[in-house]
């Protein structure tokens, strides 16, 4: 019997609603599996300024770092949208993730096939699902490099530096390499090599990650060739590895392949300890506290810490299959309604999927 704390940050607006019900799998999934799952409430967000005046206490960050994992909701919302920029509750997942030493995020982009009506692209591309997983590097690059403004040759210039240095390309690309492994063994690591220096040090050292592992096959693909991808021809895809910009966009092109945001949960690893697992939704404040969230992408998180923070994979397998049991059966949340379904409310569809577990 083997006992994980979990540092919980419900958050705002849905984020407490669709966490409840991550929980509640959670509890189903130790009842069942023999394992105890032992939840510490913290603040962050919107909350937390109202309750400390700040959006990450510092009693927050540390019982984070002390737990097994993180399972947070979503901060933000309207009512403080005007406090200053440095405050703001969406500063306090920077903090998190600077705090706990994330730099990997994990976004897997899947189509059940119960859902497969709610994808844009033509049936045809995405018959019998989809199942891509991207790696984001996330404390590197151009969003966190040199920036500012000076003199150019047209006068006043601002500019951002793109640097990666090989220690980072490195551990982002085992982190690729390592869960292709634990899925269909294949990685294509996305870059502008044609054009930016960093792009071709990226290919290189990628390529060398590579040779330790080679059961995995790997292919290199420009960013405007795998956007174009992404939609012509998106099953070629297993794990996808890339920089944080280009990662940001395809990752976000990548989810609305898939038709729904209140299905998708992310993982942010590092190399030890606490990862922070996270449906990739925000706080939904337009319908908070009318039990008509979506829990999925809140327990698929929670799946997703099972299997990379705890190695559990049958536990995170019999959530995953709960899910795709209780589509089939044809329970919908309002956002993936459609005529002929059975509507549910946020806490009917956590009782269902743990019924089905
Ligand atoms: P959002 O993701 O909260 O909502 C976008 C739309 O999707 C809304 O119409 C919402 O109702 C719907 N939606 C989102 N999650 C849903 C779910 N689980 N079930 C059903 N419908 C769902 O994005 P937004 O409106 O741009 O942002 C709202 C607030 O959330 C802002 O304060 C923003 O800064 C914050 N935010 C937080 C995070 C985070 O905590 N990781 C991420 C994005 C946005």
């Amino acid at each position: 019997m083997s006992q994980f704390q979990i540092a919980l940050v419900s958050g705002d607006g849905i984020g407490p609603e669709v966490t409840e019900q991550a929980m509640a799998v959670l509890n189903k999934i130790g009842e069942q599996f023999q394992h105890t799952f032992l939840f510490q409430n913290v603040l962050a967000g919107g909350c937390a300024i109202d309750a400390t005046g700040k959006c990450l206490p510092e009693e927050t960050l540390e019982c984070c770092k002390k737990a097994d994992s993180v399972l947070l909701g979503a901060v933000g919302g309207p009512k403080w949208d005007n406090v200053p920029n440095n405050q703001r509750p969406e500063k306090a997942l920077l903090g998190l993730r600077e705090g706990l030493g994330l730099y990997a995020n994990l976004r897997p982009a899947t189509i059940h096939k119960a859902l497969a009506e709610a994808c844009p692209l033509k049936p045809e591309i995405t018959a019998d699902g989809l199942d891509i997983l991207i790696v984001r590097e996330l404390t590197g690059g151009i969003y966190f490099g040199e920036r500012g403004y000076r003199e150019g040759k047209y006068g006043k210039e601002a500019y951002d530096v793109e640097a990666y240095s090989e220690m980072e390309i490195k551990r982002i690309a085992k982190n690729a390499f390592e869960v292709a492994m634990q899925r269909n063994k294949k990685v294509t690591s996305v870059d502008k090599a044609n054009v930016l220096e960093s792009s071709r040090f990226w290919r290189k050292v990628v390529t060398e990650v590579a040779k330790q592992y080679p059961q995995v096959e790997l292919n290199h693909m420009y960013v405007d060739n795998a956007a174009m991808q992404l939609v012509r021809n998106p099953k070629q895809f297993d794990v996808i590895v890339t920089s944080n910009i280009f990662g940001d966009i395809l990752s976000d092109e990548a989810s609305m392949i898939t038709g729904s945001i209140g299905l998708l949960p992310s993982a942010s690893l590092g190399e030890t300890g606490a990862g922070m697992y996270e449906p990739i939704h925000g706080s939904a404040p337009d319908i908070a506290g009318k039990n008509i969230a979506n829990p999925i992408a809140a327990i698929l998180s929670a799946a997703m810490m099972l299997k990379y923070s705890f190695q559990l994979d049958k536990e995170a397998q019999a959530i995953e299959n709960a899910v795709t049991a209780v589509l089939e059966q044809g329970y919908r949340t309002p956002d993936i309604f459609s005529e002929g379904m059975k509507q549910v409310g946020t806490k009917e569809m956590g009782e269902l999927i743990c019924h089905n577990i």
